[in-house]
């Protein structure tokens, strides 16, 4: 969308006070509208509001697969981890709030991380580790109430990041269209 800058003002405009309350009018129907919106609701009659407003934290709001909430790992039907702790996550992170120690396994990945974890206190949700992950194995997910007063509980360890695969199906469905082009 390119915005015009160099806009010549009607007469109509340029008395200015017109336009002042067309605003205040497009405001007020907005305002009173949603005010109205809720009567049906308070008088239980109708519980399906027809308003945007949603009763927060009993009402949850559906974000779409594009949403970026925290990162999480991803665990697989058979209950492995996909992680190969490769460590490109952890190298690509600009904000370096991703630490891996990686370990030799018996299965066929032959590594995993021993330990992994995110202090999301300084993660800034950019998707990066997501984007370069080779195995689909750390994702972002729909998350995003992990609000704390005390840091250390931001500190997030592999057993509070391991998400089985059928959460995170409709993000790793998005991933794999919007990174098509060059992992697959
Ligand atoms: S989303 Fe960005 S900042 Fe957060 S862990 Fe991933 S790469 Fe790091
Ligand atoms: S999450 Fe992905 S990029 Fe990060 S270490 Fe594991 S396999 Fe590598």
């Amino acid at each position: 969308m390119i915005v015009n800058r160099n806009i010549t003002m009607t007469w109509w405009e340029r008395i200015y006070l017109p336009e002042i309350f067309r605003g205040i009018s497009v405001t007020s129907n907005h305002f009173f509208r949603n005010l109205i919106g809720f009567i049906p609701a308070l008088l239980n009659k109708d519980k399906k509001r027809k308003i945007f407003t949603l009763y927060y934290p009993d009402e949850k709001v559906e974000f779409p697969p594009a949403y970026r909430g925290r990162p999480v790992l991803v665990v697989d039907e058979n209950g492995t981890e996909r992680c190969v702790a490769c460590g490109l996550c952890e190298i690509v992170c600009p904000a370096k709030c991703i630490e891996i120690q990686p370990d030799e396994t018996e299965l066929e990945k032959e590594r995993y991380p021993k330990s992994f974890s995110i202090n999301m206190a300084r993660c800034i949700f950019c998707g990066f580790c997501e984007e370069v992950c080779p195995k689909e194995a750390i994702v972002m997910s729909d998350e995003c109430e992990i609000a704390d007063l005390d840091r250390n509980k931001m500190f997030y360890k592999k057993d509070q990041l391991l998400i089985s695969k059928n959460k995170l199906q409709k993000r790793l469905n998005y991933i794999k269209e919007i990174y098509g082009k060059w992992n697959y």
